[in-house]
């Protein structure tokens, strides 16, 4: 196969196109995974920096529940110093409270102690319209007794929790297990936006201690922190997300998935709809939250740099110019080759005729010999005269003389009808034709002679009155030593023959080893 330029520019092109593609795709993915690893990382640090900030709100409950363990009677203005304490350093609790549990005959005594403050005090609870309403008579309430602040918070003051299940069942896993305890998410009496919040009791018992057994019986109330969960998101590090982040906390405890808080800047941006990272929360004791991040479509093409297209586009253009290149070098040197091609060519052939030359003559004769031999082949030889010439450029002069070695070079070559037979111009107005493989030369003789003279150029002087030619020809069966001269002077002494016997016409020297007629001489036409 002829491996041409065309199939070498391809081959660099598509390989060079395919590896810059392949090259900046692979710089593409390692740059998008740092980008992801980043995302993973602002998020863990997130997750990390609101968990620290829930631990702490829960320790400071802590110390206020230790107050109340040493001292259950503690009194509201007691409560009020110590709980203002502890929101100054935490602006972001929503209310500390104490939560007594009351039996239906303390009730009375209970709602009266607190009306000195509060006028008109009483147990509360919601009916089914979220109307504040007095509570209902029952064996035990859970009340909101002490609350601070106060402002912000009045509903709440008097709330029976045991109306409410989310609470009821926290209250009672506190009770029953002497330890802190979360509620569900819920939403607050006193919430005024949509914000979802949760409480954390921490129970405490009669004579300070947490009893092993029989929680219930020396259970006396709770302390408990209310936390919007908003509000805590927003005051802890974590707070500030990326404009092309969404963050969504969940709380996945059991078989529910509720969803908590969802922290977006931009709410009209397009985000990929596959979470693209998630972080457990693991502050919230008996509870399983969790932080999912969603990223904007656009999220990896901000921040990607523009490293991979300049390679991309730098390698192409590299390719490109690379097979440019090849491709000048490719053409230069086939310029080279054609140029030393034309120049051997013309150094081969007659500038008059166009037929090969003399010298060219002697190398394919000698070439042609040798074949002969080794193929045990003949060859035959041409050699033809112009008739009566000298007469012609006398009668028309040289140019036209030119003209007609031309027309007869034309009609010579023409007759000639296989590929490797070849036309020489010999000399002056001779030429001479060698046919490798040949044993009838004569044919290709005549045909020779009938086209010159169909030619029909004009020669009053000559023998027909047009141009003619003589022909003589010979062929050979040549062997191993035999001198490849032999073959030009059997054809030339037929020539001289065709000449003697009146010109325009072929003579053949019949060969002597091949032929039982040796050293005959046969004519055409026969006068
Ligand atoms: P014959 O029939 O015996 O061959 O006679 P002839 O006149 O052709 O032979 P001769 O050898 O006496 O003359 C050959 C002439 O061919 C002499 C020369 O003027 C002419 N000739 C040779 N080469 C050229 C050439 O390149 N151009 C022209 N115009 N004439 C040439
Ligand atoms: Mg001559
Ligand atoms: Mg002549």
């Amino acid at each position: 196969m002829v491996i041409t330029s065309k199939v070498i520019m391809s081959v660099i092109l598509i390989f060079g196109i395919g590896f810059s593609l392949l090259f900046s795709y692979m710089l593409y993915q390692s740059e998008k995974d740092v980008i992801m690893a980043e995302m993973q990382k602002d998020a863990e640090r997130r997750a990390a920096a609101f968990t620290l900030s829930l631990s702490m709100k829960f320790e400071a409950l802590h110390t206020l529940t230790a107050l109340f363990r040493q001292n259950p009677d503690f009194s509201y203005s007691d409560f009020k110093n110590e709980a203002k304490i502890v929101l100054e350093r935490h602006p972001d609790i929503q209310a500390l409270e104490w939560m007594p549990i009351v039996r239906k005959e303390q009730r009375e005594e209970y709602e009266q102690h607190l009306q000195y403050i509060h006028t008109g005090f009483t147990f509360v609870e919601l009916d089914d319209g979220g109307n504040v309403i007095k509570a209902a008579e029952r064996d035990f309430y859970y009340p909101v007794y002490y609350v601070e602040p106060y402002i912000g918070n009045e509903v709440a003051l008097g709330y029976d929790m045991s109306t409410s299940a989310a609470r009821l069942s926290s209250i009672d896993r506190a009770i029953d297990s002497g330890r802190e305890s979360v509620t569900e998410p819920l939403m607050l009496v006193q919430e005024s936006g949509s914000q979802t919040s949760f409480l954390m009791f921490n129970p405490v018992y009669r004579d300070g201690f947490v009893p092993f057994v029989n929680h219930r019986e020396f259970f006396v109330g709770a302390v408990l922190g209310v936390f919007r969960i908003g509000d805590l998101y927003q005051t802890s590090e974590a707070g500030n997300i990326p404009h092309d982040v969404k963050l969504l906390l969940y709380d996945l405890t059991g078989e529910q998935k509720t969803l908590l808080h969802t922290r977006v800047h931009d709410e009209d941006k397009q985000y990929i709809g596959e979470m693209a990272y998630s972080v457990d929360i693991d502050a919230l004791f008996d509870r399983d939250w969790r932080f999912e991040v969603f990223i904007a479509d656009d999220y990896i093409s901000q921040r990607m740099s523009s490293q991979p297209y300049i390679i991309l586009i730098l390698g192409v253009l590299l390719v490109i110019a690379s097979a440019a290149y090849l491709d000048l070098i490719y053409k230069y040197i086939s310029l080279i080759k054609c140029k030393n091609c034309d120049l051997q060519n013309i150094s081969l052939r007659d500038p008059l005729t166009n037929l090969y030359n003399r010298r060219h003559f002697d190398d394919v004769l000698k070439k042609e010999w040798q074949r002969a031999i080794r193929a045990e082949s003949s060859i035959s030889m041409l050699v033809i005269d112009i008739d009566h010439f000298k007469r012609f450029n006398d009668s028309f002069g040289h140019m036209a003389g030119d003209l007609c070695l031309k027309e007869v070079a034309k009609a010579i070559s023409q007759s000639m009808s296989r590929s490797n037979d070849s036309v020489f111009r010999y000399g002056g107005e001779e030429f001479a034709i060698l046919l490798p493989n040949t044993t009838d030369p004569k044919s290709v003789a005549e045909r020779c002679r009938q086209n010159v003279e169909a030619l029909g150029i004009r020669h009053p002087d000559s023998v027909e009155e047009v141009v003619t030619v003589s022909v003589g020809c010979a062929f050979i069966r040549p062997e191993k030593g035999d001198d490849h001269n032999a073959l030009f002077l059997e054809a030339d002494r037929a020539l001289y023959a065709a000449k003697k016997a009146g010109r325009n016409r072929v003579c053949e020297q019949l060969n002597q080893k091949d032929n039982a007629l040796v050293g005959a001489i046969e004519f055409s036409p026969k006068d």
